[in-house]
């Protein structure tokens, strides 16, 4: 996916460290989605959460859009031209639908619901990304990951893995990245991260236990689901503070919830994002742009996809400056 955001455009990102006090009681902020349109030739509309004012890095995830479903008839589906990325990792997850990946690592995958689709633009990859004419409905989740320092011209890579669904307490748990409820997935990630679809039954309960270290993000597709006083809608993502070592979700809606949990150990690093590259300074996004442009070698080139490539929109004028997440309380 593409960052297209004008809102976002001199956006950058950095935790701060603070002090960390163990507490049985998760603190949660609400991360509130604003609604976003897609690039490309089709007008796909997201729901964002991260990253926001408030909020701009849960461990290394650094961008949740959430979107559909989408009936496909009327709302065209997706069609994301080729475009690059640099420093960060992609999770396409699908709930319904079927997205055709291309991309300059030579792979050519479709991406179904349940499994993960896990693309690493180190120092440079492009792809497209477009929805099948199978495809009536679409409907999931796009997350970005950061890349720590010394990993963040790493080669490119793609992987794929179709988690194993696991039963307890009325809820059923999809693990795509790091361990939850004794499930562990396979695939490497650079820093220590959890991604996990969990779906409770209607009225449910489930009791998790988590990583002390890790922050988490439950970001909710479907149903109202309460964690600890806060109740959280659909769209919303529910942001928890370190230092927990269970996690309770009640469903309260009488019909299935589905969420996303998203956790990681605070990325401490400051980072800059700017449309679909994460850099550590100005000039590392000012020859990232360039390079694009100038169809340098860095990101490749995908030959299948006959709807060309997104151009980059223009820099910001000013000088692109680090901005935190609000200090630990
Ligand atoms: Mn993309």
């Amino acid at each position: 996916m593409s960052n297209v955001e004008a809102e976002s455009l001199a956006l950058t990102c950095g935790a701060l460290v603070g002090e960390r006090q163990p507490t049985s009681v998760p603190r949660i902020d609400v991360l509130s989605a604003r609604d976003v349109p897609l690039g490309g030739p089709r007008a796909m509309r997201v729901r964002r959460t991260l990253p926001q004012r408030s909020r701009t890095l849960i461990g290394a995830w650094c961008f949740a859009d959430r979107y559909g479903p989408h009936d496909v008839l009327s709302t065209g589906g997706m069609d994301v031209p080729t475009h690059p990325h640099m420093g960060l990792q992609t999770v396409t997850w699908l709930f319904e639908g079927e997205i055709e990946h291309r991309d300059s690592l030579g792979i050519h995958a479709l991406i179904r619901p349940g499994e993960l689709n896990l693309m690493t633009g180190g120092y440079g990859i492009c792809h497209s990304e477009v929805s099948t004419s199978r495809t009536t409905v679409l409907h999931g989740v796009q997350l970005w990951v950061a890349l720590p320092e010394e990993h963040r011209n790493t080669g490119r890579d793609f992987q794929h893995h179709v988690p194993e669904p696991v039963s307890i307490d009325g809820a059923e748990i999809r693990v795509f990245l790091g361990s939850l409820a004794e499930v562990t997935s396979p695939v490497r990630t650079f820093t220590p991260l959890l991604g996990a679809q969990i779906t409770l039954e209607p009225r449910a309960t489930i009791t998790l236990a988590v990583d002390t270290g890790f922050e988490h993000g439950l970001l909710v597709d479907s149903g109202d689901v309460r964690v600890a006083d806060t109740l959280l809608s659909p769209a919303e993502m529910g942001y928890v503070h370190p230092g927990i070592d269970t996690l309770t979700l009640v469903n309260e809606s009488d019909g299935p919830a589905r969420t996303i949990l998203l956790g990681g150990t605070p990325f401490e690093e400051e980072i800059v994002m700017w449309w679909n590259f994460v850099g550590r300074s100005h000039e590392d996004i000012v020859r990232a742009r360039e390079d694009w442009e100038a169809t340098s070698e860095r990101f490749g080139g995908i030959e299948e996809y006959p709807g060309g490539r997104l151009a980059a929109p223009a820099l910001p004028n000013a000088v692109i400056r680090p901005r935190g997440n609000p200090p630990r309380r």
